[in-house]
């Protein structure tokens, strides 16, 4: 079926509406993207299943986008002005928050600021660390987010997927995502779309057991929901990790690379590069913690010491690291995708020259890779 007889089956579809003229560069944070086939936009999740349904059963290679905030998408400057791919955006934003029970639920097009701050005011516990993070409700069990000690996995309890092989739209356990550091089962495979999610608050008032320094000199101890929600959102704020369509700082796809976790052999040899190029006094202040599987390395610090500096390479440079953050790649205004990518392949790089450890990129990489 072509795209104009495959659109016009679709808009049948109560709740879907098509949109031709939009480009990955409008539906990213990154700001960079060449175009998609069309854009199916769905208010409900029956839509979203229907299109997903028929897209699949047709072979349309397609990709559910959020609000965008975790995806690279190459464009012209890697020949790839127009990318073989359906977007499927899933518009239903409703937010459900009990405050007698602290069950929440989102629809997968609710903004996850907006379900932290709904949460927050009904006096909830436990996703207020989460406060000031880009993107949609549906997107947030995808990388399993996380920040300020706390990740989604904490508190997420249920899922509403639609399976892309089984074709079944059911509500399944959190669990059966394979939650783990900014990863599920579906991040890479795109096996399922989410359309829901559900989580279990705690309804005392007092946020989830603290342990980030910057929130925290005891660790363990609960603190006020609505004074964590302030405090996160200030110190993401002084690190361009708050949107700010004025702010080139936060053009960006937040943290580019993950932090690794390396077997603790590995870490100790990494410490050693670390005083061979640095002292040892440098070395002995090298973060490192425990982890499934060995130690978590801390991806911003490795790049510093590497040398890439807040704002490396400069001034004159449409992709740059954020002045003020070294893990966020950030387009000036003008950046192509070649620009953030031959960035980061040059941070990767100059990472493992020095220290041997090998960066991996957060963001979904669609039309290219590093
Ligand atoms: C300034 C900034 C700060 C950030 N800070 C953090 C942080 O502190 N912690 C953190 O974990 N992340 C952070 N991020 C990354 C990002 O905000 C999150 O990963 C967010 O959950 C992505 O949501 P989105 O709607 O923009 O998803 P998109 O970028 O649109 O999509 C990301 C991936 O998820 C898939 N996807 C999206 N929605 C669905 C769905 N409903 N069903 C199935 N697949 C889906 C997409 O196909 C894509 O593969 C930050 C990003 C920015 C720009």
């Amino acid at each position: 079926m072509n795209d104009e007889l495959m659109t016009q089956h679709l808009k049948e579809f109560v709740g879907v509406e098509i949109d031709t003229t939009s480009t990955f560069a409008d539906m990213t944070t990154l700001r960079v993207g060449g175009k998609p086939r069309y854009t199916v936009r769905c208010s409900n999740a029956d839509a979203a299943s229907f299109v997903v349904r028929v897209l699949d059963s047709e072979n349309i290679p397609l990709v559910i986008v959020g609000d965008g905030s975790n995806l690279l998408v190459a464009d012209a400057s890697m020949g790839q002005a127009d990318l073989d791919y359906v977007v499927v955006s899933l518009d239903f934003p409703h937010i459900q928050v009990n405050q007698d029970s602290g069950i929440v639920r989102a629809g997968a097009g609710a903004n996850w600021d907006k379900v932290v701050a709904e949460a927050v005011d009904a006096g909830l516990g436990g996703i207020e660390c989460l406060s000031g993070i880009p993107g949609r409700a549906g997107a947030v069990p995808v990388q399993n987010v996380g920040a300020y000690g706390t990740e989604v996995s904490d508190v997420l309890t249920w899922v509403r997927l639609y399976d892309r092989k089984t074709q079944v739209d059911e509500w399944v356990e959190a669990s059966t995502l394979d939650l783990r550091y900014r990863y599920s089962n579906i991040k890479f495979t795109q096996r399922a779309v989410v359309l829901a999610i559900e989580m279990q608050l705690t309804t005392d008032g007092l946020s989830a057991p603290l342990n980030f320094r910057q929130l925290t000199e005891n660790p363990g101890e609960r603190r006020p929901v609505k004074e964590i929600r302030e405090t996160v959102l200030e110190l993401r704020r002084g690190k361009g990790m708050v949107l700010n369509p004025n702010d080139r700082d936060t053009w960006s796809a937040g943290s580019f690379f993950t932090n690794p976790i390396v077997p603790a052999e590995k870490a100790d040899e990494v410490a050693q590069r670390v005083a061979a190029k640095l002292g040892d006094e440098v070395a002995e202040t090298m973060p490192r913690f425990d982890a499934e599987g060995g130690k978590k390395l801390s991806a911003a610090w490795l790049i510093e010491r590497a040398g890439f500096k807040r704002g490396y390479p400069g001034i004159e440079a449409q992709a740059r690291l954020s002045t003020l953050h070294t893990l966020a790649l950030t387009n000036r205004g003008e950046a192509t995708s070649k620009d953030i990518v031959d960035l980061a392949r040059t941070i990767r790089d100059g990472v493992f020259d020095e220290f041997g450890v090998k960066l991996v990129p957060e963001p979904v990489w669609l039309g290219t890779e590093i």
